[in-house]
């Protein structure tokens, strides 16, 4: 019987000590983070610029920047706060490692003096929400930056979440459990909310631009070209009706899985629309709001950020809708640069704009970020940071009918 007792005994601790290692080997190694994670291109700082709202863009052949006035002023109070927003990930990542740090050595009993383990992260059940990430981030096996990597889940991929703990947050995949870092994850507004409102996108320009002259407005004796090509970037060669269209299709899906019903002014590059016709078309529509979709250009290549655009509170044409107009110019904006961590620019008021001119709902005008600025136009043209540009558009509509 004694025998026996000191056997078990023996046994156990053998089974302790199995046990002790295996912790030590996955705990062992918490520094290699997820480097892959901090993907967010650091765009360089303290440029002196002079943006340009680039709704009818530059004039085609002409290689200027168009005919809108410039957008100078307002650009510059943000300069300082640039430097923080734009390595968000790197930041988040830099916070995740101090606290895996701090928590590894608070709970070393397993470590064996290493201070580099944790405790085993527990992970709770919660109501499933929708989220995306915000990153290109690591899709684990389990809540451990030791953990075998399953995927790497591009930003703007969208997961549902059913557990949170300890930084980390559990998804479904396929019926499966996988685990991604809180810090890259933010919630996705559900579906449902939008009541079935039918919005308007018109995704800007076209492959060939129209220098035939139109009146600016209802009655106005000014005029401009019925539209121009837009700008183009100058690291990726794409040209802006392209990206328009790119991120429209992924708003208009965007908007769709949330219940609203988009009416989109073209879906084909080869068209011929005037700004004026494009107006007429999303109030024909039925819509309740008019979004153009653009992109920006200036002479400077270090002018980054997004824009929103509306008309002035005595703009001529539309005196009524500018409130409206506004209000959807700021929730967009505000979305947009909560989504993707771009530079917020301003909401600039201007009623030089055929197409804000001639809309007879509340209107706006995305201009996404500089197609000129390297670092910038690269982004824009990533899928998965066009759909970040999508969801946070669609947030910003959310809030406008909220
Ligand atoms: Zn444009």
């Amino acid at each position: 019987m004694l025998k026996m007792k000191r056997t078990l005994s023996v046994l156990s601790l053998c089974i302790l000590f199995i046990i002790c290692m295996g912790c030590t080997n996955i705990k062992g190694t918490q520094k290699e983070e997820e480097r892959n994670t901090a993907q967010e291109e650091t765009v360089a700082a303290g440029n002196d610029l002079e943006a340009k709202g680039d709704e009818e863009g530059r004039e085609i052949g002409s290689g200027q920047n168009g005919d809108e006035s410039g957008a100078k002023e307002g650009e510059r109070e943000q300069e300082a706060a640039k430097a923080e927003e734009v390595n968000e990930e790197g930041r988040a990542e830099t916070v995740a490692d101090d606290r895996e740090g701090k928590e590894g050595t608070a709970s070393s009993e397993h470590g064996m003096g290493s201070g580099e383990a944790e405790p085993e992260t527990e992970v709770s059940d919660m109501e499933p929400t929708m989220v995306y990430t915000t990153a290109n981030v690591n899709v684990r096996l389990a809540p451990s930056v030791d953990a075998e990597v399953f995927d790497l889940a591009p930003r703007g991929t969208v997961y549902e979440k059913n557990g949170e703990g300890e930084g980390w947050s559990r998804v479904v995949i396929d019926g499966e459990d996988y685990y991604i870092k809180s810090d890259y994850l933010r919630e996705r507004k559900p579906s449902g909310i939008s009541g079935g409102h039918l919005i308007a996108i018109d995704a800007g320009h076209q492959s060939r631009g129209n220098s035939d002259k139109e009146p600016i407005g209802p009655g106005a004796s000014e005029t401009k070209a019925k539209v121009t090509g837009g700008t183009r970037g100058t690291t990726t060669g794409l040209y802006e009706y392209e990206l328009t269209l790119m991120v429209s299709l992924k708003l208009k899906a965007e908007l769709e899985s949330r219940g609203y019903e988009v009416y989109m002014v073209r879906e084909s590059h080869d068209v011929d629309i005037s700004n004026a016709q494009r107006a007429q078309m999303a109030y024909d529509s039925g819509a309740e709001i008019f979004v153009r979709i653009h992109a920006n250009g200036s002479e400077n290549s270090g002018a980054n950020g997004a824009m929103t655009i509306c008309p002035t509170g005595s703009n001529p044409y539309i005196p009524d809708l500018y409130e409206d107009s506004k209000r959807l110019s700021s929730s967009v904006l505000d979305g947009l640069t909560a989504s993707t961590g771009c530079r917020r620019e301003r909401v600039w008021e201007t009623d030089t704009m055929s197409g804000i001119n001639w809309s007879m709902i509340p209107v706006t005008i995305v201009e996404m970020g500089y197609m000129t600025n390297p670092e910038e136009d690269a982004k824009m043209a990533d899928e998965g940071y066009q759909q970040l540009i999508a969801i946070g558009i669609a947030d910003g509509i959310d809030g406008y009918f909220e």
